[in-house]
């Protein structure tokens, strides 16, 4: 396996390529990358394919998980493209979430110890702000929500007065049974004779 596919393998990285890796002057490993032909040109919200539009503000750094003792970085160049939905936008990348400065693999890690533990444990542990934390968490919440159907398997849902939800097996609104009236419609309340004694 070439020297380059391994720093990719070694980094998770898929869907793309490994261009050379270096030590900068602060001591940590810089990894250049690119992203695969067909990971180009995507609008980083929806991720459609979308024109070019320019080079953006040049190279960029994300976050990688740690080399050992020694902090990782992917850098790479982050041109824009003109979505028709969302305009002019960074391309997307298939090693980060949108508007992210670490990578995805770097965020799953945080987030699953803040789940378990204090925010500035993971923070202090991941060597990030403790501001950051809060922010990846929310990332990957939401990408974790899109996949999830909350009310998947459900069936029935107890509901106030006696009725009960139903959702339909093919899917669709969730239909509600009314719980039966007994006797007439009461009148609003604005017309309703007050039954409160007056006040003496
Ligand atoms: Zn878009």
């Amino acid at each position: 396996m070439r020297e380059n596919r391994v720093w990719a393998r070694l980094l998770g990285l898929e869907g793309a390529a490994v261009e050379g890796v270096k030590i900068d002057d602060e001591g940590q490993a810089v990894v250049a990358v690119r992203p695969h032909h067909p990971e180009r040109d995507r609008c980083g919200v929806c991720g459609r394919r979308a024109l070019g539009f320019d080079l953006g503000e040049g190279r960029r750094r994300w976050r990688a998980l740690d080399l050992g003792a020694t902090l990782a970085f992917l850098e790479a160049d982050a041109p824009r493209v003109k979505c028709p939905e969302h305009g002019v936008v960074v391309c997307a990348v298939p090693w980060a979430r949108h508007g992210s400065r670490f990578t995805a693999a770097f965020e799953q890690q945080v987030a699953w110890p803040a789940v378990n533990t204090s925010g500035s444990a993971v923070a202090e542990l991941m060597r990030i702000s403790w501001r950051s934390v809060g922010r990846i968490c929310e990332r990957v919440a939401v990408e974790a929500g899109r996949d999830i159907d909350l009310l998947a398997g459900l069936r029935r849902l107890p509901c106030r007065g006696g009725g009960r939800t139903d959702r339909p097996s093919g899917g669709g609104r969730l239909r509600r049974d009314r719980p039966a009236r007994r006797g007439p419609r009461p009148a609003p309340a604005r017309h309703r004779p007050s039954r409160r004694r007056p006040y003496r």
